[in-house]
């Protein structure tokens, strides 16, 4: 590992100005991200990621400024009202895969946590951190490989390599690595909205805005500005909400990432049950980004739900789906995987 300055912030503004400063950035030149690819201070939260990519050289920050200890009061918290949720970023993994209210009114965010990583990780990790992994492609860790993503234009390894575990939906031919997260494939589907604050002030807005399909440009996965700090997620409340779940089909039953995933919120009609008045659908897995089907949305909406029409939506899901040498059967994984959660979400016992 490559020596680095530390410093620990006590409250957010302190965090990002101290970014800012090693960033050479300031309220009013805020830099365009792709001009600032490789950022030469990093955030320091639950550490789960970033310090392994440190010690393999694949991420060689100059600095880190600890977020962990920040006292600025919501940051923590998981707060809920009848508008919907508000989740702190620095609260941990853990913490809100616990919460009774997330538990009962909007368990696939729960799910998704609990079926995340190690019980030892979920302690740790905060929810921020957690929707910035890192791409888990060998190659991108390997820095003995060419990585488009680790080192913009010297190639991708994985495209005449092994890709058993890359992306069929939203790759380019510059990257074809898959998002490894389950939290985020949750909040995609459930509308959530992130809160930041960073050089130029906060901001919000859709959690499906912030990460960035690779295109030419895979170096840059997210919109988040150098410095610019996630600091809580809404969930929208909704009448889909309790009836949602999470499933997660991986090569073993614990401490893996997905090969497929579905998230899925239903809202039958009260007077037939079969019919669908609202679904919302998020993909994991072989997906570039946390991927939201639309797609599939629209062929369930006012329809009767069965394995049929279930089936109808999942190819339609995975309809823009190109494949790679290993991966290909990723797709009939992917569409069975979200069939059996629509089905599984209409059989789900909920309270009125
Ligand atoms: Fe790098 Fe992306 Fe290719 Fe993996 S798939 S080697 S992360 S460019």
């Amino acid at each position: 590992m490559k020596p680095f300055a530390y410093m620990a912030a006590a409250d957010v503004q302190s965090a990002v100005n101290a970014a800012a400063n090693v960033n050479g950035v300031n309220r009013t030149n805020a830099p365009d991200p792709s001009a600032v690819p490789l950022a030469p201070v990093q955030f320091l939260g639950g550490g789960t990621t970033l310090i392994d990519l440190m010690k393999l050289g694949v991420m060689q920050p100059t600095h880190l400024v600890d977020i962990s200890r920040l006292n600025d009061p919501g940051l923590r918290t998981v707060q809920s009202n009848p508008e919907g949720l508000r989740i702190g970023a620095l609260a941990t993994m853990r913490q809100v895969a616990d919460d009774a209210t997330v538990k009962r009114d909007y368990p696939v965010l729960s799910q998704s946590l609990w079926l995340a990583a190690s019980q030892q990780i979920r302690n740790m990790a905060f929810v921020g951190g957690n929707v910035l992994q890192r791409t888990r492609c060998s190659y991108f860790r390997d820095t003995s490989w060419a990585c488009n993503k680790r080192e913009p234009g010297s190639g991708c390894s994985a495209l005449e390599g092994m890709n058993r575990w890359h992306a069929v939906l939203g790759s380019s031919e510059q990257c074809i690595a898959s998002y490894p997260g389950d939290w985020a494939t949750a909040l995609v589907a459930l509308d959530a909205t992130v809160d930041t604050v960073g050089p130029s002030g906060p901001r919000s807005f859709r959690f499906a805005d912030l990460h960035r399909l690779p295109g030419s440009t895979p170096h840059i996965e997210t919109q988040l500005q150098p410095g610019e700090l996630v600091t809580a997620f809404n969930v929208p409340a909704g009448p889909h909400t309790r009836r949602s779940l999470y499933l997660k089909v991986r090569d073993r039953e614990s401490y893996e990432f997905a090969l497929a995933s579905a998230a899925v919120a239903l809202q039958m009609d009260r007077t037939n049950g079969q019919l669908v008045r609202q679904v919302r659908i998020g993909l994991g897995g072989p997906v570039a980004v946390p991927w939201r089907a639309r797609e599939a949305e629209a062929l369930l909406i006012g329809k009767v739900l069965n394995e049929a029409s279930a089936t109808a939506a999942a190819r339609a899901a995975f309809a823009g789906a190109r494949t790679r040498e290993h991966n290909a059967f990723r797709v009939p994984l992917g569409q069975q995987t979200l069939v059996r959660a629509l089905l599984q979400a209409q059989q789900m016992e909920v309270a009125a």
